[in-house]
């Protein structure tokens, strides 16, 4: 299709299984070699699982994961979840008809996105029954034509397809053998210290724990069902379940290029880009998850790898290539100005801007906050009398005023904690 559209553009069908920087050229899976005067590097990221090789341990990142998850989960009563980000999120929230265990190492769930406050706020939807309708989607949505076709392209390098993105679940039915909607219980500051199939657990004459019933007085007895595996917490706890579903993050997907390339890395292992989204190695260019953006940001934008950034990173990428190829210069993207991501959890519509969790701002910073219980919640982060940034969860309609007000950096110490007064039209005064 897009080379129907565009002539210029050809699209070959293979992994790239070696990168010839020197001699600026790729070798593919097809046994091709293909010469390059620029080139991008968008190969994205893989999860990071607490253990590889072990059949009971599921990530999730492209559609044949996600459909395994869900084959998985429908013959399933018990399953655990480790990791407190965006995926672990959404998958507590989501399954239905099975028992989740969700461990995070943190004191409070979603600590990626939120403060513990914030985390409070939605922790109680978790525990009510499913709510009514949910919220509509207000924005364009990607979709595949054809998605079983699409499994198992050429194209994938034999491991990897795209990243899911949001929807992911979508489409997707997450219902285990069960008939109630949601049992989940949460254990918090732990990690994962063992995992033991089911005859490594029977020999190691262990117990495991039920079910928690009741968050008090839980009645301390073991449990008789035989599982497949076992996961000991740092906690000494110790929980049978069908299968665990690994949530704690990405890697930049870097293996294919490495050999004989000696890229400059981030800390988090991406390859590390300058201003114009150029990698320590001539003529290449990297963009989105497996990139580690290394110039001196905006004070209000971080990198997090989010299909909206992937996306602005590749447009500016193309940009900048062309324009370094025509000779020309080019400023920074806009889009790196401020950080913003628009989100749903636990069905509220969720806005994150700027320092939203107030990174990296040191301790003489302050919040101000207004909560109404099952509502909304919005939380701002002020330093110097300026909006550094903010969270907000349900409907609040303060979304642009308050990107407006961390672009602009007014000073507004002189309105104090009037700037999140309800009975103030903030839009309308700032207009
Ligand atoms: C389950 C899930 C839910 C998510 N939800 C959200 C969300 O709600 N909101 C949000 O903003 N972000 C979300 N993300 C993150 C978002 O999807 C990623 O940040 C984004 O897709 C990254 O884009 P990318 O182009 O860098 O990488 P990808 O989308 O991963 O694309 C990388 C591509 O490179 C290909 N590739 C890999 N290796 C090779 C090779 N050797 N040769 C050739 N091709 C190769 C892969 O097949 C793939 O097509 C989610 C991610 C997951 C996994």
């Amino acid at each position: 299709m897009l080379e129907n559209r565009f002539p210029n553009i050809k699209v070959i069908e293979s992994g790239v299984k070696q990168l010839k920087s020197k001699e600026h050229c790729i070798l593919t899976g097809d046994g091709s070699q293909h010469v390059y005067k620029k080139l991008c590097l968008c190969a994205g990221a893989k999860p990071k699982l607490i253990c590889e090789g072990n059949p009971y341990v599921l990530g999730i990142r492209d559609t044949d994961s996600a459909q395994e998850f869900q084959k998985q989960l429908t013959k399933a009563k018990r399953i655990m979840i480790i990791g407190n980000g965006g995926i672990a999120l959404e998958l507590v929230y989501e399954i239905e008809g099975c028992e989740v265990i969700w461990a995070i190492k943190d004191k409070a769930i979603g600590n990626t996105f939120f403060d513990a406050g914030a985390a409070e706020f939605l922790t109680s939807k978790l525990i009510a029954e499913k709510p009514e309708a949910k919220i509509a989607h207000k924005r364009t949505r990607y979709t595949t034509e054809g998605r079983k076709k699409e499994r198992q392209t050429k194209g994938s390098a034999g491991n990897m397809g795209s990243a899911l993105g949001p929807d992911w679940h979508e489409g997707l039915n997450l219902k285990g053998t069960k008939e109630f909607s949601r049992k989940i219980h949460i254990e918090t500051m732990c990690e994962v210290k063992k995992i033991y199939l089911q005859e490594e657990f029977r020999i190691s004459r262990k117990k495991s724990l039920p079910f928690p019933r009741d968050h008090h007085n839980q009645p301390v007895t073991t449990d008789k069902e035989v599982w497949p595996v076992y996961v000991e917490l740092t906690s000494e706890k110790i929980y049978g379940c069908d299968f665990i579903v690994s949530a704690t993050g990405v890697t930049p997907n870097i293996e294919p290029f490495l050999c004989g390339n000696n890229f400059d890395l981030g800390e988090d292992g991406g390859l590390k880009v300058d201003d114009h989204m150029h990698t320590s190695l001539s003529d290449i260019y990297a963009a989105g998850d497996i990139c580690t953006a290394s110039w001196q940001p905006s004070p209000v934008w971080q990198q997090m790898r989010l299909w909206t950034q992937a996306r602005q990173m590749g447009w500016y990428a193309a940009k900048c290539m062309a324009a370094a190829a025509l000779g020309q210069s080019t400023d920074m993207d806009f889009s790196f100005e401020l950080f913003a991501h628009v989100t749903k959890f636990f069905n509220y519509k969720v806005v994150l801007l700027g320092k939203y969790n107030a990174q990296g701002l040191g301790s003489d910073h302050e919040l101000m906050l207004r909560c109404t219980k099952g509502q909304e919640y919005v939380k701002v982060v002020m330093q110097n009398g300026r909006m550094m940034g903010a969270v907000l969860i349900g409907e609040t309609d303060l979304e642009e005023t308050f990107e407006n007000l961390i672009l602009n950096q007014m000073d507004l110490s002189s309105y104090g904690e009037d700037l999140l007064d309800p009975n103030i039209d903030l839009e309308d005064y700032f207009d």
